[in-house]
């Protein structure tokens, strides 16, 4: 939280923060689980209830492999259906808003950047995970380009993703220039800090 500044720019997580990319990641697993043979395959409130597709999916046998070409297909993440709360939000703080970032693949850009502008969020840059960086680095990539960004732009920022690990991430480095709030999305484990995009338009509101 930066309540002492004048102004605090807002980065944006954009799958299940902005679009829901859950419900297609099923779909398309679901009927390539069952053509590879994969038994007890999840439905789709299992997949949310466990956190989604990575622990749901990943132990059966290749499902990293297979998961890393799904995410960098330009099909899947063409279309994704709009979280219509944040599409609202933006006519609050879509004037906040910096830029995006996203796990997604930098391959994906270009198509973010696009797919963004056509569902009606603010035409900002996108800034997307680089192949150096594996998934399993996301929180800790993420911390690392909120912090160059606040100290090349001299502005804090504060991050809205729905990702506990990388909400956690940003509280343990008290970096008073990176703040977070925790997206109450739909694969986000039930958490104290978690709040809806109305409380986070409200706590912006305060931050401005
Ligand atoms: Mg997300």
């Amino acid at each position: 939280m930066h309540k002492n500044r004048e102004s605090v720019g807002v980065v944006l997580d954009v799958d299940e923060t902005l679009v829901l990319s859950v419900k297609r990641h099923y779909e398309v697993l679901t009927t390539l689980g069952k053509s590879l043979g994969w038994k007890n395959l999840p439905t789709f409130e299992q997949v949310l209830q466990m956190g989604g597709t990575h622990h749901a999916y990943g132990h059966y046998p290749r499902y990293a492999e297979i998961n890393a070409e799904i995410c960098a297909a330009e099909w899947f993440n063409r279309g994704l259906e709009v979280i219509p709360a944040a599409r609202e939000a933006m006519d609050a703080i879509g004037s906040q808003v910096f830029f995006y970032l996203t796990t997604r693949p930098a391959s994906m850009t270009r198509l973010t950047y696009e797919e963004l502008l056509q569902a009606g969020f603010p035409d900002r840059p996108v800034i997307a995970r680089p192949s150096s960086v594996p998934l399993k680095k996301t929180a800790e990539w993420k911390f690392s380009v909120l912090a160059d960004q606040a100290q090349k732009l001299r502005n804090p920022l504060e991050l809205i993703d729905d990702s506990v690990t990388t909400h956690l991430e940003i509280v343990r480095r008290r970096d008073r220039s990176v703040g977070t709030q925790l997206y109450a999305g739909a694969i986000t484990p039930p958490h104290p800090t978690a709040v809806n995009w109305q409380e986070i338009v409200q706590r912006l509101g305060f931050l401005r």
